[in-house]
């Protein structure tokens, strides 16, 4: 068996690829050990996803929205307190939002000592994304959803592994080659949009997927991550067929043909 980004083999590896990362709330969306080797599992886990977890709108995303890590931890965000101390304040995973606020001695004794109200700022979630990392995890993400797909054919598995169409994508994602491959972000939904379930229960969607064949003969992958639509083309670093695709069908997401209830 070869590895589907470094074409090496992969036989004896070990490690189960994560699609989207767990911290993110994703346990079904994986690939077996051996179809990423364990040297580019874990070359992602610390130069892609890592960063692109802890990238301020992430971070802020998953405190404000209540995502915990797979250690069952939402990452803490930094604010300040009145006028400007600064403070980290931890949240509970199934308490207030505000758990454990964390700060300076000056801070506690401006607080001890305030006559009036207290007013703790904290960033909130911006649409900003830092491009490159965001980039990168799509390309990662978006070829392992295609092997994802091929599972139950190991021919098809390795023709995904030697296709070279799939070549530039595969080496922009493990060793960051080419220029910036440009990816589309748009909001579809608000992050904290509630979903009806079928047993009445209310859920919170943090991430699904698909892929989108235009009539271009393009093929995307789309992530949506917290109502935020991301689409990158397969083939070539160019998205405006993809805007084009928009354009056509009224700016809905491939996701939901049928439009958002
Ligand atoms: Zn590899």
């Amino acid at each position: 068996m070869l590895c589907l980004f470094c074409k090496k083999e992969s036989g004896g590896s070990r490690s189960v690829e994560h699609i989207v990362p767990e911290s993110l709330g994703n346990t079904t969306g994986t690939l077996p050990p051996g179809v990423v080797c364990d040297k580019c599992n874990n070359y992602f886990a610390l130069k892609v996803e890592k960063p692109f977890l802890e990238d301020p709108t992430i971070v802020s995303l998953r405190f404000h929205q209540g995502v915990p890590s797979k250690k069952r931890r939402i990452p803490p965000l930094s604010g300040t307190l009145g006028p400007g101390l600064p403070v980290t304040v931890y949240r509970h995973l199934d308490g207030p939002t505000a758990g454990i606020i964390d700060t300076t001695t000056e801070a506690f004794r401006w607080m001890a000592s305030s006559e009036s109200k207290v007013v703790l700022s904290l960033p909130s979630p911006s649409d900003e994304w830092n491009e490159v990392l965001v980039s990168r995890f799509m390309a990662k993400a978006a070829l392992e959803s295609m092997a994802s797909r091929l599972l139950d054919s190991p021919e098809g598995l390795s023709s995904l592994v030697d296709e070279v169409q799939f070549d530039p994508i595969r080496e922009y994602a493990r060793y960051g080659i080419g220029k910036l491959w440009p990816v589309s972000m748009r909001r579809i939904y608000e992050a904290d949009k509630a979903w009806g379930a079928s047993a009445g229960e209310v859920v919170q969607r943090v991430w699904e997927w698909g892929f989108l064949h235009t009539n271009r003969g393009e093929v995307y992958f789309v992530l949506a991550l917290f109502g935020l639509e991301f689409s990158i083309n397969l083939g070539g670093p160019v998205v405006e067929g993809y805007r084009m695709w928009l354009e056509e069908n009224s700016g809905r997401s491939p996701l939901y043909p049928d439009g958002i209830e």
